[in-house]
């Protein structure tokens, strides 16, 4: 059997993207995170999603500095994800170098903007969930109808431009109201990737295909759903995991890496990520049958109060989104 560690995706750019990468929120302590990609790139994994937020890239640099001198592998036969925070709106630079400094590193394969908001925040991007007196989120612009977000991704175009800090920009969690925002205003780089939750239980094929036909890879974020992994008990993944003798999480990931997608995958569990790598060759038709699994029962489990209002289907507790409607 194939192993997923091994697929590439090719993106916009020409650059390729491993198709199976390493998530990094920490569980518990983020110190923790050191010894979670240490096993995973020992495992074969070469690719590594991170974020400024998440507050685990100093320790994932202690992990790079670690496989390097040991010689176990090479900068360049790793791709390296961070993102800006919406706090960071106004400085993404700044905060992609935060990232290089912690991360010990001279660049990224890749620096996204992690949602299209503008969050209030300080130069270091604190605090990086900001409250006005009565405990609502503190905006720098309209969450729905501001255009700052735009500015944001501008200003990750003359990174790429101008200097080498990365080799490929994208977006994440943006909803096709967002995209149509955002496309027509890009000066002239267009984002390799867009990346969003997706699972069989959510699997928001307009977005998807919104996103394919212009050329823009799909990065897919909780394949399991995140704590608690509830995808994995929908029945027909424990059905094709028996038939494929896999374990579940590989028919997760398999789902989207056969779709032509990247799957990034995370636990805390050092055995568990050394074991989730092999790719079952699942029918097309088994594919489809995952699919219309979040078709007739459509289930969402990030909705951060920030994603409100951006257009996404099914967020729990919005009203606003019904707007772009
Ligand atoms: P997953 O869907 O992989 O969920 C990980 C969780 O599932 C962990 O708590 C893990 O627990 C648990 N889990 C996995 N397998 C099993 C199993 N077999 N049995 C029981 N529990 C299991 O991923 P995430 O939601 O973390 O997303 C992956 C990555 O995507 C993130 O780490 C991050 O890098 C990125 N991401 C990006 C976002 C964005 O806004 N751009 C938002 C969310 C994620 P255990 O530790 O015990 O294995």
């Amino acid at each position: 059997m194939k192993f997923a560690t091994t697929v590439e995706l090719k993106l916009s750019n020409g650059k390729y993207i491993p198709a199976l990468g390493l998530g990094t929120i920490p569980s518990g302590d983020a110190s923790d995170v050191k010894d979670q990609v240490i096993t995973a790139i020992k495992a074969g994994y070469r690719h590594i999603d991170t974020a400024w937020f998440y507050g685990s890239e100093k320790y994932i640099g202690e992990a790079l500095k670690e496989v390097f001198q040991q010689g176990i592998i090479k900068r360049e036969d790793l791709f390296i994800t961070t993102k800006v925070w919406p706090s960071f709106w106004h400085s993404p630079e700044k905060s992609l170098d935060i990232s290089l400094k912690d991360l010990g590193l001279d660049y990224v394969d890749l620096f996204l903007q992690h949602w299209p908001v503008a969050l209030h925040g300080d130069q270091n991007g604190q605090p990086a969930v900001p409250k006005n007196e009565d405990g609502s989120l503190k905006y720098d612009d309209d969450p729905v109808h501001g255009t700052k977000f735009i500015d944001t991704y501008h200003k990750l175009e003359d990174i790429l431009e101008n200097t080498t800090k990365t080799k490929s920009i994208g977006i994440s969690n943006y909803s096709i109201p967002k995209l149509k925002q955002l496309l027509p205003k890009i000066k002239k780089h267009r984002p390799v990737v867009n990346q969003i939750e997706l699972h069989p239980q959510l699997p928001q094929r307009d977005l998807v295909d919104y996103c394919e036909s212009r050329g823009i890879v799909i990065v897919a974020y909780s394949p399991v759903g995140g704590p608690g992994a509830p995808v994995l008990e929908v029945p027909l993944i424990k059905e094709l995991a028996t038939k494929y003798d896999v374990s579940p999480n590989e028919i997760a990931e398999a789902y989207h890496i056969l779709n032509g997608r990247v799957a990034l995958s995370r636990s805390s569990n050092l055995s568990r990520i050394k074991t989730i790598t092999r790719l079952p060759r699942i029918t097309e038709d088994e594919l489809e049958q995952l699919y219309q699994v979040g078709v007739k029962d459509p289930k969402r489990y990030t909705c951060d109060p920030w994603g409100y209002g951006l257009g996404f289907k099914y967020w729990k507790g919005d009203t606003l989104s019904t707007e772009f409607d």
